[in-house]
């Protein structure tokens, strides 16, 4: 790698790169101002705006979202006639949480064994450093030769979707012929790895009832209807003998043919205790990136502590179905909320309402961008091959943009692989990772430009 100018560009910028964080990471950038006085993400925003105009970007600009905070959008011209390609970035952060979990200040970037620690520094205020060492870099070697906008939100965090309106509000404003997404991450440190797909998600509140009061359950217990037993019995039909995601009508799409995620990794990833089995068949890939899965969120009920001895009148659950790709999540929806009331015993009478729904996202991995992302990938991870990952969650932004500009590509890379910890306590990036991706993405767009 260290032939390229362009890789040498950006390994020459790098202390820069690192004052640069050091700076944004100060910032206590949440976007929850009840707990954090909303100058601070202001800062921030007017950080990434100055940046943005120090390297030619015109119509800066603090956009005012509708859940109250701002994304800063910029717009560098290209040659004319070349392609736009959107770079997307967030500049909040999670709260630190526990502070005193942290070895060092959450918001002062401190190196540690060779990686930067701060709240934010893999995700996702190292990806607005990516964006911009990679346009120092070609700025530096022939210039960029594509239209680039750059769009940095403020509230990713906090899922409060104000970036979402407002691009529905304003959909000429995004438009472009690619856009890569810099909130994901490798699958580990030196694997570059795009994620290609995303699940969906529905939420579902059940709600049971089959008295009109409590009633005792040692003068009533064995012959009144118990609702909360009838919600228990509902909940569990959604799962299989071996714990997988059985909702009638729902079959599970295809496996896993990316990036597989191996069992025992995962084990010790998720934290899983010694002798527990895992849930659900196929791979571990399969699993959570490629079918359904149902998890139960909550139940009201009375606690524990204080529970007296009744026969419950009525209970409730909030369920949550996550949607592979090729899964509609409003069809989704509409099967979990039809197996809910079918698997209903005893006629109890049940209601089911929907509270949340977000459709999956796939990429078309077969597309010009991404072999022009290949082919950077394979310059600046030498060696390696760009690999396929899935992500089991969701990034609401993702099926918004894809939604409001379906020829447009979608690329998601970034900073957080496993090691980057994002929102726990003690994150950290990997400079080594932020130097790769940077060039990465200067390549990119130059092999991008000419494909
Ligand atoms: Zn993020």
């Amino acid at each position: 790698m260290s032939s390229n100018p362009v890789a040498e560009t950006v390994a020459s910028l790098m202390p820069r790169a690192r004052t640069e964080l050091a700076e944004l990471v100060a910032f206590k950038s949440v976007a929850d101002f009840d707990q954090f006085p909303r100058s601070e993400s202001e800062g921030a925003a007017r950080w990434v705006a100055d940046a943005l105009r120090a390297e030619g970007f015109e119509d800066v600009a603090l956009l005012d979202t509708p859940d109250g905070t701002q994304s800063v959008y910029g717009y560098l011209p290209g040659p004319e006639g070349a392609r736009t390609v959107l770079l997307y970035a967030h500049y909040d952060v999670q709260p630190p949480l526990d502070e005193s979990g942290w070895t060092t200040p959450p918001f002062e970037l401190t190196e540690r064994d060779g990686r930067w620690y701060g709240r934010g520094a893999a995700d996702c205020k190292g990806g607005v450093i990516m964006h911009l060492l990679a346009l120092r870099a070609l700025k530096a070697n022939g210039g960029v030769p594509v239209h680039v906008k750059v769009i940095a939100e403020g509230s990713e965090e906090q899922g409060t979707g104000g970036l979402e309106r407002y691009a529905e509000q304003h959909p000429e404003l995004l438009t472009a012929d690619t856009i890569v997404i810099g909130d994901a991450g490798n699958y580990r440190v030196g694997l570059p790895t795009v994620t290609t797909s995303l699940r969906g998600m529905t939420l579902v509140r059940v709600r049971v009832d089959t008295l009109e009061g409590n009633l005792h359950s040692g003068q009533f217990g064995g012959a009144a209807p118990d609702a909360l037993s009838a919600l228990i019995r509902v909940l569990d039909s959604l799962r299989g003998e071996d714990g997988s995601t059985t909702v009638d009508g729902l079959t599970p799409a295809s496996g896993w043919d990316g990036l597989q995620y191996d069992e025992e990794q995962f084990r010790q990833d998720a934290k899983v205790l010694d002798g527990v089995e895992l849930i659900g068949s196929g791979t571990i890939a399969d699993r959570i990136w490629a079918r359904p899965a149902v998890t139960v969120l909550g139940i009201d009920c009375p606690p524990v502590v204080g529970a007296t001895p009744s026969v419950q009148a009525s209970a409730r659950a909030l369920v949550s179905l996550r949607v592979p790709p090729g899964v509609d999540s409003v069809e989704a929806t509409k099967l979990l909320q039809a197996h809910l009331e079918a698997h209903t015993p005893w006629g109890a009478r049940v209601s089911t309402e929907q509270t949340g729904q977000g459709q999956a996202f796939s990429a078309d991995t077969t597309s010009p961008a991404y072999a022009a992302m290949a082919e950077a990938m394979a310059v600046a991870y030498p060696g390696q091959e760009m690999q396929y990952a899935g992500q089991g969650g969701s990034i609401p932004l993702c099926s918004t943009l894809a939604g409001l500009y379906p020829e447009a590509e979608i690329l998601l890379i970034g900073l957080s692989e496993p090691e980057a910890q994002i929102h726990a306590v003690n994150e950290s990036v990997s400079p080594q990772e932020l130097e790769r991706l940077s060039v990465t993405e200067a390549l990119f767009l130059r092999n991008y430009a000419a494909g």
